[in-house]
């Protein structure tokens, strides 16, 4: 028999779990898992990579100068505050000194992320960056070459996009083309 108890139950449930994982070597070095933020109803949903320093201090996703861009950008491009989406990471704890996740780490920690995607059943996921894109496109191919349109997963429309760090590093054309896809993400929303 499914699980009668609500979504967002199942969700803080599923946070309680992850808060004392132990799948894989990145819990040796957390401070603390970080889950995810944002609404649980939210129709847009965004996955990242991994928690960065200030990530792992807070426990709470994007809240460093990347997070701040995101802010920037929800409220420009698509008309909505971080508390309206919901926000989660591949992996939910910080790799040391920023290193990319390796893929024993992100085949650990994907079970929460497909979960998180299945309770808050969100129309459009935005993918940020190149693994988040990878992963749930299940694709090799890179985020320059996948971006630029969307797709479909699970029965809802995906968008990847650059990495808000990339639009830092990167200058004017990524940072453009990220408000793009934004822009394309809600367009799919008002479908
Ligand atoms: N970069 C990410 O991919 N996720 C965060 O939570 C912060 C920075």
């Amino acid at each position: 028999m499914s699980d009668p108890s609500p979504a967002p139950t199942r969700l803080s449930l599923l946070a309680e779990e992850a808060s004392g994982c132990t799948l894989c070597g990145l819990a040796a070095g957390r401070t603390q898992v970080v889950f995810a933020d944002g609404s649980p109803d939210a129709d847009l949903m965004f996955v990242g990579e991994g928690p960065g320093a200030q990530e792992d201090i807070h426990g709470v996703p994007f809240v460093g100068r990347s997070g701040k861009l995101l802010d920037r950008l929800l409220v420009e491009e698509v008309g909505i505050e971080r508390g309206d989406c919901y926000i989660a990471n591949v992996v939910k704890c910080r790799p040391p000194g920023n290193r990319d996740p390796r893929p024993d780490e992100i085949t650990a920690c994907r079970p929460y992320l497909e979960e998180q995607v299945e309770l808050v059943d969100p129309a459009v996921i935005v993918t940020l960056g190149n693994f988040a894109s990878k992963l749930l496109l299940d694709t090799g191919t890179g985020i320059t070459k996948l971006r630029g349109r969307s797709y479909g997963y699970a029965g809802r429309s995906l968008v990847p996009t650059f990495h808000p760090a990339a639009a830092l590093r990167g200058g004017s054309d990524v940072l453009a083309n990220l408000r793009a896809d934004l822009v394309r993400a809600k367009l799919l929303m008002a479908r």
